[in-house]
């Protein structure tokens, strides 16, 4: 794969060397003991309802709704470092052919997502990232979280790697960005939630997930009709990244946290089916996994 060509992307937060997700403060709702003995005596005194008075003053206070804790904020724009040039210049081409294609096939404009680098850990709108979380897409925030240790991670244990691989991962994240900006992932949640059994919530989480690789496989045909920048040695590393690697995990947006669950990507034929129909046809509307009665 060469990547000369493409244009490097300005929307990548750079946290790397911010180490452990430490440095931001997790901070508690709820109203202090004090707070709470002032307001009885304001009710007692004009003759209120106390809850009245409390339930005013946590809508100020900001509730218990236990706000999302701030990370500091990275360096943004493009990285120096050679692997995070390869990840804006990635970034970059999925937003030049997203850019296009959303409209033209969708008939919606794309938005751009952001892109957080990091090592080790840090903080997301659905709970902590990690690097043993995997590479994911928070719907919340409109971000992809990768820590490049992963494509280190997928060289040692899968014996391959290579840019395009490491393209389809960052690719397929952003597929999830598009079934976010299409209202997809919303509905996925709400079936999720709607107290389906697991088997249910499982078989639409794969379905999530193939069309996602199919998605990565559509912007895959855009950028080689572009640049002519991919030949058959790439689709087979990336055909067997497909294969091999474990994908993210939807995050659980009532929980705030990963919930790791081993059944819910497609198998291996899956995921290289549906990553390779995508790749044929450049075309979003192949990529209905919902449709086909077996993914
Ligand atoms: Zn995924």
């Amino acid at each position: 794969m060469r990547e000369d060509d493409l244009r490097e992307s300005q929307n990548i937060d750079d946290r790397r060397g911010q180490g452990g997700g430490g440095g931001f403060s997790v901070g508690r709702g709820g109203l202090g003991i004090g707070t709470i003995i002032i307001l009885g005596l304001i009710s007692w005194a004009l003759g209120i309802n106390p809850a009245v008075l409390i339930n005013g003053a946590q809508m100020v206070a900001g509730g218990n709704s236990g706000y999302v804790s701030q990370p500091p904020p990275g360096r943004t724009g493009t990285p120096n470092d050679r692997t995070g040039i390869f990840v804006a210049k990635i970034l970059g081409e999925t937003e030049d052919v997203w850019s296009q294609i959303l409209p033209a096939q969708a008939g919606r404009a794309y938005e751009n997502p952001k892109l957080v680098l990091f090592s080790g850990a840090t903080a997301s709108a659905c709970g902590t990232a990690q690097t043993a979380t995997g590479p994911f897409y928070c719907p919340n925030d409109r971000r992809v979280y990768l820590d490049t240790a992963f494509f280190q991670d997928m060289k040692r244990r899968f014996g391959g790697g290579g840019d395009f691989a490491y393209a389809y991962v960052i690719a397929h994240e952003v597929g999830h960005h598009v079934q976010n900006l299409l209202g997809i992932l919303s509905k996925v949640q709400a079936l999720q939630r709607g107290g389906r059994d697991r088997a249910t919530a499982n078989a639409v989480s794969v379905r999530t997930e193939l069309m996602a690789d199919c998605f990565a496989g559509v912007w895959a045909n855009k950028m080689n009709q572009r640049h002519a920048n991919i030949d058959d040695t790439d689709v087979q590393q990336a055909v067997a990244a497909a294969t091999a690697i474990g994908d993210d995990r939807l995050q659980r947006q009532s929980s705030g946290v990963v919930v790791p669950d081993s059944f819910t990507h497609g198998s291996s034929a899956q995921r290289v089916r549906w990553l390779t129909t995508g790749l044929k046809t450049g075309s979003m509307k192949s990529c209905d996994t919902f449709a086909a009665e077996t993914p």
